[in-house]
């Protein structure tokens, strides 16, 4: 390296100010198209399954009687493909990841669905 060069690039690094971020006071922004944490309308959700019957790592479990729908953060590769099957569209990638745990148990997400249809129902004898 001549004289010259390095002494250009001695300028330019001190002026250029640093190449890394101060994580986590500077926080990456996302692509609006990034795959990130999936989330869900669980309202909208009818329980089919086929999300998690479809779902290449065993990430995701409906329990269809409970009215759950759960996701194992720690498992999910982001492929989307539950996003892709869900017949009433209500699962979504965020651009965004889940914040970090430091138990897998923390990584277990349940979102349960409100017991609506039971007070929607007619009462019992009423038709
Ligand atoms: S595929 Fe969609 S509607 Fe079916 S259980 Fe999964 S999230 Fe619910
Ligand atoms: S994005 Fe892929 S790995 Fe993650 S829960 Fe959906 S199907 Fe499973």
């Amino acid at each position: 390296m001549s004289f010259l060069s390095m002494t250009r690039n001695i300028a330019e690094n001190l002026f250029k100010g640093p190449s890394t971020r101060r994580y986590p006071k500077e926080k990456r922004e996302y692509g609006l198209k990034s795959r990130g944490m999936i989330g869900i309308d669980i309202e909208a959700c009818i329980f089919c399954g086929l999300c998690s019957r479809r779902c290449p790592t065993g990430a995701l479990t409906v329990r269809k009687d409970q009215k759950e729908w759960e996701i194992d953060r720690l498992r999910c590769v982001f492929c989307g493909y539950c996003v892709e099957v869900c017949p009433k569209k209500c699962l979504a990638m965020a651009n965004h990841y889940s914040p970090c745990v430091t138990e897998r148990a923390a990584a277990v997400h349940l979102e349960r669905q409100a017991l609506r249809d039971a007070a929607d129902a007619p009462a019992e004898g009423k038709e």
